[in-house]
């Protein structure tokens, strides 16, 4: 508290992003990073964009990353919103698309940062309960409400919900706005990018931070109808015009670009979290299906938090949500083949000492 904040300082709860320590190595299975490289391809265009002409401004438009994204979806740039990561472009969402007068909806088990902008930007909200197993209750996004967001998959869970759900809710929901935010999608499911051409109410965010290894970059992106795309645009332009820096619009660009790349990577995440999931389940762990690229664990007798510290201790970090519902779980970031060979061992011993 200090007497100069703005008293709305005083009620918020800012969002805890998971550790980053500085003081070893560890291995980091704790904030979903990708185990690979960037594409070469990005980063030598960041190096190449590394010169004098970074004392101009950058493109405000963003036209190349847009064009980008755009042949990637094969939709128009004008569909197309781009940001500091999509953290910042759910920020410049809720401001464009969500009249606090009304209700928004979203998951009670969902990615943290969506109360932490409700209460920054004043939106009243009304949490959807997950069922039992964790799946999104279709149903109960079919109320009244004054928009929705979730993630797809979801967020910490990895679970998918198929395409004819998704469709479900933004059709019957035509006069609100559906918010999907497809950080995971790259890792097995599918995206809901063929919908936007026929709902403008539905807008997709991606992010390059998981799928393209991009976490240290920030690029973020939305895709939807134009006057959505417009509304994104009108907001950005009345808080920072220049969101994204000349290296990071040649980065993302060739990133997106670089599809080759990003399919033979994700498909390497997919092929080891398949072969963890089995190795977790012989050692008696219940792992919920996961879409994305990583897994959300729980054990019948080993109590969460204490594998969690246990793993802390052999250097292993992974994320532990004091939350109801989760506090028994963890959600592991799916790393390399070897740094999960590690991670497995690690558990095997915590097992076998208490069975
Ligand atoms: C990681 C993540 C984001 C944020 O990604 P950035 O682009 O790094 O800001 C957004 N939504 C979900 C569900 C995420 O897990």
């Amino acid at each position: 508290m200090n007497k100069f904040w703005n008293p709305l300082l005083n009620e918020l709860e800012p969002y805890a992003p998971g550790e980053q320590p500085q003081d070893k190595k560890y291995i980091k299975l704790n904030t979903n990073e990708n185990p690979y490289p960037p594409s070469p391809r990005a980063i030598a265009a960041i190096q190449q964009a590394t010169n004098e002409r970074l004392r101009f401004y950058p493109d405000p438009e963003c036209l190349e990353l847009r064009k980008a994204i755009a042949k990637y979806h094969k939709i128009l740039p004008e569909q197309v919103f781009v940001g500091n990561g999509s953290d910042e472009v759910l920020a410049f969402a809720y401001l464009s698309f969500f009249n606090p007068e009304k209700t928004i909806l979203f998951p009670d088990i969902t990615y943290s940062f969506y109360p932490v902008y409700a209460n920054l930007f004043r939106n009243k909200y009304k949490l959807i309960a997950l069922n039992d197993d964790f799946t999104l209750p279709v149903e109960k996004f079919l109320q009244e409400n004054g928009g929705i967001i979730f993630p797809n998959p979801n967020a910490p869970t990895g679970i998918f919900l198929p395409l004819k759900n998704i469709e479900g809710i933004v059709k019957h929901n035509s006069n609100s706005i559906v918010i999907l935010d497809e950080a995971y999608i790259a890792f097995g499911g599918e995206s809901a990018d063929k919908l936007i051409d026929k709902y403008s109410n539905l807008l997709v965010i991606r992010t390059l931070s998981k799928s393209h290894s991009l976490a240290g970059l920030r690029g973020g992106y939305a895709i939807g109808d134009t006057g959505l795309i417009e509304g994104l645009n009108r907001v950005k332009n009345s808080i920072n015009s220049y969101t994204l820096d000349r290296l990071a619009l040649a980065g993302a660009t060739e990133a997106i670009l670089d599809r080759e790349y990003l399919e033979k990577t994700t498909a390497k995440i997919i092929s080891t979290r398949e072969k963890v999931t089995l190795s977790l389940i012989k050692l008696d762990f219940m792992v919920l299906p996961s879409k994305a690229n990583f897994l959300f664990i729980t054990h019948p007798s080993l109590p969460a938090n204490e594998i969690y510290q246990l793993l802390r201790e052999k250097g292993i970090l992974v994320r532990y949500f004091n939350k109801p519902r989760i506090n028994n779980f963890l959600r592991v970031t799916i790393g390399s083949d070897q740094e999960m060979d590690n991670f497995l061992h690690t558990i095997n011993e915590m097992v076998n000492i208490h069975p």
